[in-house]
């Protein structure tokens, strides 16, 4: 026992050649238990199996197109805008959207039907990209599931094992918690990716007052590991009011969202 747990700490130290890595959006330094190169890697090895148990893939390539270039437009201008990113719609019914380490982002059939505008479905992804950023998800790994189990599975070879170990570890993390101050800073410096995209700010906060009236017919994923959302309604409408007061005339993009979401998913 002893030396399983001697040889488990030797295990993690050797895989930590990084304590610290910079956040791209506050400038500051913060714990990391790995290095960024292996965010991608985890995402990859992670991306098939959320797939598989969300549902899969919405089967219809136009809507994923639409998704992913909305998608791709904040995601060039964000703080790490050469990730591979990908934004991906699944096939489920819960209100959710998340994000994995490396640039993938979900967002479920649920919540595309509960939205009504392109700035609304920017506002969610802008929220997940930042995410993706500041690495919150790769902290949220590191603390919550434990960093050298997620990463023994992305060294081993693809063994029926593995993939038992990967289906597992999916589970946890489609139930990641974020703290409160990423969950802040996700909005916050989401907005300001929405809007230098050239989407409507008032978008994201749209999105909080939809599910928030969903929300109180039925309990919604989304909100389960998010603050309250009065409190980000007024957060992020405090800021627009603030920084974003000439960005009313951005894109809302009604008809465009009918079109290529709205229409599609009722077919
Ligand atoms: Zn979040």
């Amino acid at each position: 026992m002893q030396r399983k747990l001697i040889f488990s700490i030797a295990i993690l130290f050797a895989l930590l050649p990084a304590g610290c890595a910079t956040n791209p959006i506050t400038g500051r330094q913060e714990l990391m238990f790995f290095p960024e190169q292996h965010d991608v890697e985890i995402g990859r090895t992670y991306a098939p199996e959320i797939e598989k148990q969300m549902g899969g893939r919405i089967d219809d390539p136009a809507l994923q197109n639409y998704i992913d270039s909305v998608g791709q437009r904040i995601a060039r201008l964000s703080h790490r805008p050469d990730l591979p990113y990908h934004f991906i719609a699944v096939d489920h019914n819960s209100v959710n959207a998340f994000a994995l380490p490396g640039g993938y982002v979900y967002i479920t059939k649920g919540m595309l039907a509960k939205l009504n505008t392109e700035a609304q479905l920017a506002g969610i992804l802008a929220h997940e990209i930042t995410h993706i950023v500041a690495r919150d998800s790769s902290a949220a790994m590191s603390r919550q599931i434990g960093i050298n189990l997620v990463l023994s599975t992305i060294t081993s070879e693809k063994t029926p094992q593995n993939a038992r170990m990967v289906a597992d570890i999916t589970k946890q993390i489609m139930s990641l918690q974020y703290s409160r101050k990423d969950e802040r800073q996700a909005d916050l410096t989401g907005l300001s990716y929405m809007t230098e995209a050239g989407f409507n700010p008032y978008g994201m906060v749209q999105t909080m007052q939809i599910l928030q009236a969903q929300q109180q017919i039925r309990p919604i994923e989304f909100f389960s590991t998010h603050p309250a959302p009065q409190s980000r309604i007024a957060y992020l409408t405090e800021e627009i009011h603030s920084k974003y007061y000439a960005t009313v005339k951005l894109k809302v993009g009604t008809e465009q969202y009918r079109r290529n979401v709205l229409d599609h998913l009722s077919n």
